[in-house]
């Protein structure tokens, strides 16, 4: 089907893009990779007036380390991230960057598009979670940081104003002896996961979780965090007893929807192998080992 009739807009810098989505108002929408939005408009989902094509925009499209923090800018594609020399230190970030969809998606497709679009199985958005990412915003009163946990509201909507972009992504870089891992369940590599898990860790001697921040995918509206589960770890020695009591309870604190995918009980134990499977690779990371990432195929 083709997508109904709409205005097109390539504005030259951000404040122009911001200016013209305010003037336009709330039936105009910023265009990035196109890889969420035009599948919507061809399935006539959505019909905006306007579509404000920021995928061209200058100074987006990094991805660097820089003065204690990481700084990804919105317009960075899947395929910029996986291939940046940030994956060396930050392995979790490739295992989400090259986990997505297949060469084609990933080439388009831009960070700040997944986390506006707040689907729910996205993979961004639970893997910032476990980074304490901060999304930077830009509207036309200026920018503002908000935490990656209190970005998304629920399924496919953010805390973003109409004429709000997002412009950035940062985080800290991650301490000495730091190790993460995010791994999906999928049914085929261009599919979005059935479900996902995400750790981030920092070791001190003899496996004892200084600290670790956990999210899971794809298991309800928005990504699931738990303080509950993260304080069952932090300061503690990690034993499978402590990774199996946490994966609990943080599975607990999940409702994903029971649909073609597969039933909510179903997905829970997926969720919880997932979990005890990502934070086992990412004690190893944190210890030094260099393990490629993959995700879990039917
Ligand atoms: C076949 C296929 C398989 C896929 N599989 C996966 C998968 O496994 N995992 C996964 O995570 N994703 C998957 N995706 C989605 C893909 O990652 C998209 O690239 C991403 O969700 C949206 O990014 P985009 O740049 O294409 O955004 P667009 O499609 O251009 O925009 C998406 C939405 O975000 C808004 N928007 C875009 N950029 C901004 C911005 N900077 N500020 C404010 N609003 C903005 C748009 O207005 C729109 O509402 C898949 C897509 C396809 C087509």
């Amino acid at each position: 089907m083709y997508p109904a009739p709409f205005n097109y807009h390539r504005p030259g810098s951000l404040d122009e893009a911001v200016g013209l989505l305010a003037e336009l108002g709330d039936t105009a929408k910023p265009l990035a990779g196109g890889q969420s939005l035009i599948p919507i408009l061809k399935l006539r989902m959505d019909e905006p007036s306007d579509l404000v094509d920021i995928a061209r925009l200058p100074g987006l499209h990094f991805a660097r380390s820089e003065g204690g923090a990481i700084r990804i800018g919105a317009l960075a594609t899947h395929a910029n991230i996986g291939r940046s020399p940030l994956v060396e230190d930050i392995p979790i970030l490739g295992d989400c960057a090259n986990g997505i969809a297949d060469a084609q998606v990933r080439a388009r497709g831009t960070i700040g598009g997944s986390v506006s679009s707040a689907d729910p199985s996205a993979d961004w958005p639970t893997l910032l979670c476990t980074l304490d990412a901060e999304i930077v915003c830009r509207g036309s009163n200026g920018s503002r940081n908000v935490p990656m946990r209190d970005f998304i509201r629920d399924s496919y909507t953010t805390v973003l104003g109409q004429a709000e972009l997002v412009t950035e992504i940062r985080f800290k870089v991650p301490p000495a002896n730091s190790g993460g891992a995010y791994i999906g369940y999928k049914k085929s590599a261009p599919a979005y996961p059935t479900a996902s898990a995400g750790v981030q860790l920092t070791l001190a001697d003899g496996n004892v979780c200084q600290q670790v921040r956990l999210a899971l995918g794809a298991s309800g509206p928005r990504p699931v965090t738990s303080e509950e589960a993260e304080n069952l770890l932090r300061g503690k020695t990690l034993t499978q007893a402590l990774l199996e009591q946490a994966a609990e309870a943080i599975v607990e604190v999940s409702d994903p929807p029971s649909d073609s995918r597969g039933t909510a009980g179903f997905k829970r134990a997926i969720l919880h192998s997932l979990f005890v499977k990502a934070a086992h690779r990412a004690m190893e990371r944190a210890g030094g080992s260099r393990i490629v990432g993959r995700h879990e195929y039917v």
